[in-house]
């Protein structure tokens, strides 16, 4: 069923790459794998996945800890900052990064790997009040106050839609993101690109891809459904 899932989003994402005139390229799908067991990530790696996201940092140190070492690994969930020193060197990418104390604490555990982290700025596009992730407004000024920290570049933004049962109704909160990254981009502040846009999830990441994604983080539509009392 993995490897027919796997196909079937692939087919997705080239569709909507094709109907809005992008590169596939251009497009970094990551399975999210959350809640999955180890031998079901393995499972998608051999059938070529090696970029996986996972939102505990527990999980996600345990999954590292027993799989190959060529997997990307995304940190897609809330994260707190004394647990930041268990994932600093093992992550490609933090997607969720939203309170300047974050930032520092994540910027102080990569000088002391002597790395440079890589994160994304998580904003609450569509300011839903149960959802993490800065207000559209505030987006502007943080990452100036954030551009300083030497061990820190910022890559882009983030985004997690509110969830809806026709995935239309988001393509304004996905063209909301993207305008906020143009007009970012547009300010040319030192150490900060914002070239990364991660959208979309299994419900809606085709209109995401259309609107500009270039990380979708997709789960269910992967891994099938989760069953969050095993875990
Ligand atoms: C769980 C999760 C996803 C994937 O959700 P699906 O609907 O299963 O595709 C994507 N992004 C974040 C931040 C998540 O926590």
């Amino acid at each position: 069923m993995l490897k027919e899932n796997l196909e079937s989003v692939e087919e997705k994402i080239q569709e909507a790459c094709k109907k809005s005139g992008r590169n596939r390229e251009d497009v970094t799908l990551i399975a999210v794998s959350k809640t999955k067991p180890v031998e079901t990530l393995q499972e998608a790696y051999d059938l070529g996945v090696r970029v996986f996201g996972e939102n505990k940092v527990q999980e996600l140190t345990e999954k590292y800890d027993s799989l190959p070492k060529d997997i990307h690994w995304h940190m897609i969930g809330h994260l707190q900052r004394n647990k930041v020193k268990y994932i600093i060197d093992k992550v490609d990418l933090i997607h969720s990064v939203d309170s300047i104390r974050l930032a520092e604490t994540i910027d102080k555990e990569a000088q002391k790997h002597d790395l440079i982290a890589n994160i994304l700025v998580e904003v609450n596009v569509a300011k839903e009040e149960s959802k993490f992730g800065l207000m559209p407004e505030e987006v502007d000024g943080f990452i100036d106050e954030i551009a300083n920290l030497k061990h820190i570049q910022v890559k882009g933004l983030m985004t997690i839609a509110p969830f809806v049962e026709n995935p239309e109704k988001n393509r304004t909160v996905f063209a909301d993101l993207r305008k906020l990254s143009v007009d970012i981009a547009k300010k040319n502040v030192d150490n900060v690109n914002v070239s990364i846009l991660s959208m979309g999830m299994t419900n809606d990441y085709q209109v995401a891809v259309e609107e500009g994604a270039t990380m979708v983080r997709v789960g269910t539509g992967i891994f099938g459904a989760r069953n969050y009392a095993q875990v």
